[in-house]
């Protein structure tokens, strides 16, 4: 059997780097798994400006320093290397990836989410010719074009400001009357000369023959239908979180995402969860980064505890 970790983190973002640095300082033998770059979303994410002490920096910039910090307590970090199973087997996790397996004391989930699709035609064929997911990756490939935003949370109306820099003019597509975006995100896009709202719709298929040039629309509450011209199609619906890999199925709401007590503990004991991929009411890199330090704190505590019990001292 290979060497067991004390700490196994599986994702790089904010949270993983996060649980990380606590593991490492702490002198526990610690892995952060990650089956990209380092950074998770923060590095589709433009502009930062709610994350304490720093009043502007790009997501890839904050990325970079939060890499460079949990490195400095020696963590192991290993990329492009995705976790395609968790088990736990006696008091150890088994965690197969694609490259090899290892064993761990505690796990600490922290893969996040991936972009919903909206499941209409047209779009996976035209999946990276004008439909996108990512508006830092392909706003700059719509300048001076019309681009449509689908979705009505923070982060479509948030990307959608964002992309008036790039496009002559920016639609949001909504199915109802109201955004259930922060208030501060929506009074921007309201203010902003170059974005317009569609409510009450929905995008019924996304046409082009190369590249996309219209989508067809449709009026939720008259039936009515539409062809819309735009050159791009960001999609913004919401995520799913990642947590197909764990075999033992921890309790999770209807969303799926993984339900946990205050110490970040899952039903499973010696599994953790953090960041994204946890049930909770907002998802900001502050709380990220703070429920990652209780995952970490609390797993070094399980790890003592299961040592003395191991050693028949009494805790
Ligand atoms: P979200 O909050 O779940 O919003 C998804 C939006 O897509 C909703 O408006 C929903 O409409 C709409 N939608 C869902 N399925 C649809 C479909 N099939 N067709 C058309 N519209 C559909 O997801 P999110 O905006 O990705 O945000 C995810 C989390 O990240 C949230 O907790 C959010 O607060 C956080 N976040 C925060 C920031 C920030 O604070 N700066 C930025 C980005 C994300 P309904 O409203 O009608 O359900």
């Amino acid at each position: 059997m290979s060497e067991t970790y004390d700490m196994l983190i599986i994702g790089a973002g904010p949270a993983g780097l996060t649980a990380g640095l606590y593991g490492s300082r702490s002198n526990l033998k610690t892995v952060i798994i990650e089956k990209g770059l380092v950074g998770g979303q923060l590095l589709n994410t433009e502009a930062i400006e709610d994350y304490t002490g720093f009043e502007h920096i790009t997501g890839p910039e904050l990325a970079q320093l939060m890499e460079k910090h949990a490195r400095k307590f020696g963590v192991e970090i290993n990329t492009f290397e995705g976790v395609e199973s968790v088990k736990k087997i006696g008091e150890t996790f088994e965690v197969r990836t694609d490259v090899r397996t290892y064993h761990a004391t505690t796990v600490i989930a922290t893969a996040g989410g991936t972009a919903i699709k909206l499941g209409v035609p047209g779009e996976d064929e035209l999946a990276g010719r004008g439909v996108s997911y990512c508006a830092v990756c392909d706003g700059a490939f719509f300048n001076g074009q019309v681009i449509t935003v689908v979705g009505g949370g923070d982060a479509a109306v948030e990307e959608a400001n964002y992309l008036t820099r790039f496009g002559s003019r920016v639609y949001v597509v909504h199915r109802r009357n109201e955004f259930r975006a922060q208030k501060i995100l929506q009074d921007q896009l309201f203010q902003n000369p170059k974005a317009e709202v569609i409510w009450d719709s929905v995008v019924e298929t996304i046409n082009g023959e190369k590249e996309v040039d219209r989508v067809l629309l449709k009026n939720v509450k008259t039936g009515e239908t539409r062809e819309h011209p735009t050159q791009g199609v960001f999609i913004f619906v919401g995520f799913k979180p990642n947590t197909y890999f764990l075999e033992d199925h921890p309790a999770h709401d209807v969303g799926g995402h993984l339900l946990t007590n205050d110490r970040m503990e899952t039903g499973i004991p010696g599994l953790f969860a953090a960041g994204d991929l946890r049930s909770q009411l907002v998802r900001q890199i502050t709380n990220a980064v703070g429920d990652a330090t209780v995952a970490a704190l609390a797993a070094e505590k399980y790890i003592t505890h299961l040592k003395h019990a191991q050693a028949g001292v009494a805790v």
